[in-house]
């Protein structure tokens, strides 16, 4: 038994995942219907995900602020570029969303009339939500969003208001750097906290395999494999609407700095792949550094601003995928999100995107937040659990690109006039 499970624990997580969609899909077909309640500890984990979301953007966020230097004179431009290539992101997400409509791909009739059913019944909850945003001028709006501003201390953490938990992070981290004494001391120990919770989830993440059986079983067992097909609309989507974001950094690099997309792609090649395999992109930060740094060549600085700032704040296939996870979820269930609503998300995914620590997973963890704060069934977003894993890695391997996106463009026109290696001359040309 103990060398079954040594066995099993030596596997990697998405080796585990996978056994789990196989199991499952063999459990659901023979059961039937009677595999529904097979999905039941999906929910149980979810719950535990949403109880550590917000502990872990806050720390994240809290830790980040104290952490990091940046050099006066470039803050507004490293401001200016981190906002504009998450609303970018989440743009290109949204429209590829609005365009494929991966949640309404290949709903049979019976589920048609069930999905209805319930969207009426969700529509109902969501009203008092949006009766405010009906006659909506953009200052409504605004208000909506700024109503989300956290009244107690307590209070985003046990509503899962993500708003409201970013505010009170940013609030706490810049008094922080204010008053502590001790920054570096204060930072260590807002980190263990951080590391505290991060071990949290990975335990809950161990579970996952077990539960994707569960998801499986229950889906194959009600629907067959219908609701598969939707889900394999998103992950086309989704691996869509990141390629476009890719390019359109490469596009930026190309406008806006001295680096080539092609020589940027052959010395951080390295990097990326790190991020494709590990899904971490804390982990993949020394290595991104260093390819920015040694291989590119670009000012210490700059790679500096990228690679370590840009890990802590900049997650821009993670923003993206929240968005699109989010009008998923709503295009399944049936339920419209009008333009202010599709605005909460927008801002909830940059924030969410904010507090999502850069490890595999954190997505998932933090796109609960999105979810509750547009009133929408955290149940449904259980059937992203089979695909996650497989789409952290492309989205993990777009926030590593944006950071080195924001490192080039910090550099500007010109390469450091010392340069001597191959990748100066290549770029000069
Ligand atoms: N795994 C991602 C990262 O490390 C975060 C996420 O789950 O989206 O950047």
């Amino acid at each position: 038994m103990f060398l079954i499970l040594a066995r099993w624990q030596s596997l990697p997580l998405y080796l585990r995942t996978l056994i789990g969609m196989a199991i499952g899909t063999v459990v659901g077909l023979w059961q039937g219907p009677d595999a529904v309640s097979l999905a039941k500890p999906g929910s149980i984990l979810m719950g535990l995900l949403q109880m550590l979301a917000a502990p872990v953007a806050f720390f994240a966020i809290v830790h980040a602020l104290i952490s990091t230097t940046i050099e006066k004179g470039k803050t507004p431009q490293l401001i200016r570029l981190l906002v504009t290539n998450t609303i970018a992101a989440i743009v290109i997400g949204l429209t590829v969303a609005n365009l494929i409509q991966p949640g309404k791909r290949n709903t049979l009739e019976k589920e048609q009339a069930q999905i209805t059913a319930q969207a009426a019944q969700m529509q109902d909850s969501l009203l008092a939500a949006k009766q405010s945003a009906e006659e909506a001028t953009l200052l409504d709006s605004l208000y909506h969003i700024l109503d989300r501003l956290p009244k107690t201390v307590l209070g985003p953490f046990t509503d899962g208001n993500v708003l409201g938990v970013i505010v009170l992070a940013m609030m706490l981290g810049i008094a922080l750097r204010k008053v502590s004494p001790n920054l570096p001391a204060t930072a260590s120990v807002v980190k263990v906290f951080m590391d505290a919770f991060i071990a949290m989830l990975h335990w809950i993440v161990q579970l996952v395999p077990f539960i994707v059986l569960g998801v499986v079983a229950a889906e194959v067992g009600q629907h067959g494999f219908s609701s598969f097909v939707n889900l394999l609309w998103l992950v086309v989507a989704v691996i869509a609407a990141l390629a476009l974001q890719f390019s359109y950094y490469m596009l930026r690099i190309r406008l806006q700095s001295w680096v080539t997309p092609g020589l940027l792609i052959r010395q951080c090649r390295d990097a990326l792949t790190m991020a494709f395999s590990t899904a971490s992109s804390t982990a993949t930060m020394p290595l991104t550094f260093e390819c920015l740094r040694n291989n590119l060549k670009l000012r210490k600085q700059s790679a500096n601003l990228g690679a370590l700032v840009g890990a802590n704040f900049n997650n821009d296939g993670t923003a993206l995928y929240e968005a699109m996870a989010a009008l998923f979820i709503a295009q399944l269930c049936g339920i419209e999100l009008d333009f202010t609503q599709q605005l909460v998300v927008v801002f909830c995914s940059m924030a969410a995107s904010v507090g999502a620590a850069g490890i595999p997973s954190s997505g998932l963890l933090t796109m609960t937040l999105v979810l509750t704060a547009v009133g929408l069934p955290l149940e449904y977003s259980l059937l992203l659990i089979p695909v996650d894993w497989f789409l952290d890695r492309f989205r993990t391997m777009i926030n590593v690109s944006g950071d080195m996106c924001v490192a080039c463009v910090l550099d500007g026109k010109t390469p450091e006039l010392d340069q001597t290696s191959p990748a100066s001359t290549s770029s000069s040309v």
